[in-house]
């Protein structure tokens, strides 16, 4: 509930105390972290259930990051803002810290969809990259959409679908599209506009140009969207929000840390139900705590076995698997 007068924003970046916050008038705002802000993240989702890291979730609560939703208060009528709370997290982007204890670092706040983007060529798209994006994604519980650009290059969006079937058979939602064409931009647009959205992917495959040729007015630089990477921008904070202009709203979240993917402590045997197409096969495997490799009576490759799984994505999972084990692959 907001008090009367109570004035909420938006955390869109900040650099060593200093906080971008649109508020929701939709000014702009420079805003000072208080010593001592409010605890109002319960941990709990906004339908009341507990997530899965309560605890951690928990920990991290003071931390300010990108995408927060914040209570604002001014001193004096036109003196400084100050964030004097952070508003309960409806869901959140985190990083486990690699080698064990139960560290977390939230990227991203609020967030409702991972979109990650590749080119249909140049850059020639990497799968396993995208899988990876893919098991950040579902480790965060966050629904996840696929974007191919530059589909003119290989012949226009029916031919790159082609290449990309295991991942519309899993269950993803594709999007095919052209900057230099305009093809495939409308229903991309509406998919972010009005919601919260971490873009990603690697550098090069037109991230700037789609926002751009998407949301006029958005005037990103080419190259814009992936620089903070490259340059190490905003690594302090974690990330870049751009408010989409347009009626309906949204946020284009850019962060880099997602970027970071070999990064990502994810339990080895929790990384099977990130893969959305095993979890129909994980109940039927003769071993409680099969690893879908070598194990006899596995469900799961018997479904690949059959084709009812991709081997693509199978393999995909045995090497991300072995990577989280710490096992070098056998040659
Ligand atoms: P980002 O690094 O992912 O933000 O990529 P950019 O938006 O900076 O685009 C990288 C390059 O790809 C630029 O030279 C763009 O003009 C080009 N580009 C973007 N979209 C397309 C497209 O649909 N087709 C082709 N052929 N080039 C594109
Ligand atoms: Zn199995």
């Amino acid at each position: 509930m907001t008090e009367l007068g109570t004035v909420h924003g938006v955390v869109l970046n900040g650099t060593g105390g200093i906080w971008r916050v649109r508020r929701d008038d939709g000014v702009t705002i420079e805003a000072s972290l208080r010593g001592r802000v409010k605890k109002s993240n319960s941990g709990k989702r906004a339908d009341g259930s507990l997530r899965r890291d309560t605890i951690s979730a928990a920990a991290e609560t003071l931390k300010l990051t990108v995408g927060d939703r914040v209570v604002l208060e001014q001193e004096g009528e036109d003196g400084a803002w100050a964030i004097s709370e952070i508003l309960p997290r409806r869901s959140h982007l985190a990083r486990r810290n690699p080698g064990g204890g139960h560290g977390e670092r939230i990227v991203a706040a609020n967030v409702d969809q991972v979109v990650i983007v590749f080119a249909a060529a140049n850059p020639e798209p990497h799968p396993r990259m995208l899988d990876r994006f893919l098991v950040i994604a579902e480790a965060n519980e966050l629904a996840a959409r696929i974007v191919i650009n530059k589909v003119e290059l290989v012949g226009g969006a029916d031919e790159a679908r082609k290449r990309w079937m295991d991942y519309e058979r899993a269950g993803y939602t594709i999007h095919y599209t052209s900057v230099k064409q305009r093809e495939g931009l409308e229903p991309l647009h509406d998919a972010l506009a009005g919601v919260v959205s971490v873009l990603t992917g690697p550098s090069g495959v037109g991230k700037s140009s789609l926002l751009n040729a998407m949301f006029p007015g958005l005037n990103l630089r080419v190259g814009e969207i992936s620089e903070s990477v490259n340059k190490g921008r905003h690594t302090t904070v974690g990330g870049f929000v751009h408010p989409l202009p347009g009626a309906e709203g949204g946020y284009v979240v850019d962060t880099p840390g997602l970027r970071e993917v070999g990064m990502w402590a994810l339990s080895p045997t929790e990384l099977d139900q990130c893969f959305p197409e095993l979890r129909p096969f994980l109940s039927g495997c003769r071993f409680a705590d099969c690893r879908h490799s070598v194990e006899p009576g596995c469900a799961v490759r018997d479904a690949v076995a059959r084709g009812d799984v991709s081997k693509a994505r199978y393999e995909s999972f045995i090497k991300l698997r072995e990577e989280l084990e710490g096992v070098k692959p056998a040659r």
